[in-house]
C-alpha cells in the first residue's frame, strides 16, 4: 500500500481485516492453482464446495455450534430475514403468534414486517424515557428488564435484536431456557438478529433457537446473510414461503439450493480463518473490550461530548455520541476527515456521531480517534 489507508468507522459495510483483503487480492485471478477467480467458479464444483464447506466448518468452530443447528449462507440481508423468519417459523404457532422485544429501529423493522405473516405482539419496548440512580435516559437508549417482558406461551418465537446498530444498545446476554420458563413461555425459542455484533465475542446459543446476521459488519462483505437455526425448528414454512427461502431446502442442500453469493462466502471464509488465527472469539472479545473501554472512558471524563446510552448496555461495536454544542458537528466531521478518520457521522435518524469499532478496527485506530477527540475539545471547548 503506497500510503496508509484512513481509519474507517463505518457502521456497515465496514472495515475488513487488511490481511483478508490482501489475500483476496492475491488470489483474485487464480484461486489455489485452479486458474479461476472464485467469482468464475461453478457453485457446484469441487473448488467452491471446498470453500463453502470450510467456511461453514470454521464458523462452527468459532461459535462452538454443533450439528443440532443448521448453518446457512443466504441472501437478502437481515432485512429479508425479517420476512423469512416468520415465513419459516410462525407456522409453529397455530394462532400464528410471534413476540418481539423492541429496542430500536432494527427490531422495530423486524416487528413491523412480521405483522404481514401473523399476529406479532410487543413483548417489551424501550420507547419511553428511563431513569435510575445513574441518570435519565431517552427512548431507545436502554433495555427493559427481562423480568418485565411479556411473552405469550402461544408464540412461535421471541425475537430480539442483540445489538442495535443505530442506537448503540447491546444485549450482554439474553434469556435462556430457565428465563423463558420463568416468563411462562418455556417452549418459546429465542430468535436473535445479531448482525452488528456477530463474532465480536463468544455467544451462548444454549437457549437460542435461531440467530442471524448480515455479514457486512464483522463477518465479510455485503451479500451473504448467516443463519444459524436449530434443526428441530425447521420444516414449518408457510405455503407462501419462496422455495429459495425455505430453511429446509437451504439446509438440505448445504446453502447451495440455488446459486449462493459465492464471492461473499469466500471472503467471509477468509475472515473466519483470520479470526481463528487471532485466537478465536475469546481473544477478539478481549481486544474489543479494550477498544470500547478506551473510547467510553474518554467520553466519561468530559462534558464536551455525551454518550446517550445507559452504561449497562453500551455497545462495544457501535458507539454513538453527540457534541454538547451541535453547531460544531460539521467542523468536527471535516476535521476528522482531514486527519484520516472517516465515516463518523451518526445515522440520519438520530444525528450526532457514531464510531463503529468492529473486529477489524485496530486499537491504533481507536487511539487515533481519541487523540482527535481530545484535540478538537481543546480547540473548541
Ligand atoms: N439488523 C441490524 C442490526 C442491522 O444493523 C442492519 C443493517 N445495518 C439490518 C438489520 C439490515 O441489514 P441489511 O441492510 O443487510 O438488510
Amino acid at each position: 500500500m503506497s500510503q496508509p489507508r484512513p481509519w474507517n468507522f463505518s457502521a456497515g459495510p465496514s472495515v475488513l481485516p487488511e490481511p483478508v483483503l490482501e489475500q483476496a487480492a492475491a488470489e483474485m485471478l487464480d484461486w489455489h492453482g485452479s486458474g479461476m477467480s472464485v467469482m468464475e467458479m461453478s457453485h457446484r464444483g469441487a473448488e467452491f464446495s471446498q470453500i463453502c464447506d470450510e467456511a461453514e466448518a470454521d464458523l462452527r468452530a468459532l461459535l462452538g455450534v454443533g450439528d443440532e443447528f443448521a448453518v446457512l449462507f443466504m441472501q437478502g440481508g437481515a432485512t429479508a430475514e425479517n420476512a423469512i423468519v416468520p415465513m419459516n417459523l410462525i407456522g409453529r404457532s397455530p394462532e400464528r403468534h410471534a413476540d418481539y422485544v423492541l429496542t430500536g429501529s432494527w427490531s422495530t423493522k423486524s416487528f413491523k414486517e412480521a405483522g404481514k405473516y401473523g399476529e406479532a405482539a410487543i413483548a417489551a419496548t424501550n420507547d419511553a424515557p428511563f431513569e435510575d440512580e445513574s441518570g435519565a435516559f431517552g427512548p431507545l437508549t436502554w433495555v427493559p428488564a427481562v423480568a418485565d417482558w411479556r411473552v405469550r406461551s402461544s408464540a412461535a418465537y421471541l425475537h430480539l435484536c442483540s445489538n442495535e446498530t443505530i442506537g448503540g444498545v447491546e444485549f450482554m446476554d439474553w434469556p435462556n431456557a430457565n428465563t423463558m420458563a420463568s416468563l411462562g413461555a418455556p417452549d418459546v425459542p429465542v430468535v436473535i438478529d445479531a448482525s452488528s455484533h456477530f463474532l465480536s465475542r463468544p455467544m451462548d446459543l444454549a437457549g437460542v433457537g435461531m440467530l442471524y446476521a448480515g455479514a457486512q459488519k464483522n463477518a465479510g462483505p455485503a451479500g451473504v446473510t448467516v443463519v444459524i437455526v436449530r434443526r428441530e425448528l425447521i420444516g414449518h414454512a408457510l405455503p407462501i414461503c419462496p422455495s429459495a427461502f425455505d430453511y429446509a431446502n437451504v439446509a438440505k442442500e448445504r446453502s447451495r439450493f440455488n446459486t449462493p453469493p459465492t464471492y461473499a462466502i469466500y471472503v467471509a471464509g477468509l475472515v473466519f480463518k483470520w479470526l481463528l488465527k487471532q485466537g478465536g472469539l475469546p481473544a477478539i472479545e478481549k481486544a474489543n473490550a479494550t477498544k470500547a473501554n478506551a473510547l467510553y472512558g474518554y467520553f466519561d471524563q468530559t462534558s464536551f461530548y455525551r454518550v446517550p446510552v445507559h452504561r449497562s448496555v453500551r455497545s462495544r461495536m457501535n458507539v454513538p455520541f453527540t457534541l454538547t454544542d451541535s453547531s460544531l458537528d460539521q467542523a468536527f466531521l471535516d476535521g476528522a476527515k482531514a486527519v484520516g478518520l472517516n465515516q463518523l457521522k451518526g445515522h440520519k435518524s438520530v444525528g450526532g456521531m457514531r464510531a463503529s469499532i468492529y473486529n477489524a478496527m485496530p486499537l491504533a485506530g481507536v487511539m487515533a480517534l481519541i487523540d482527535y477527540l481530545q484535540w478538537f475539545e481543546r480547540e473548541h471547548g
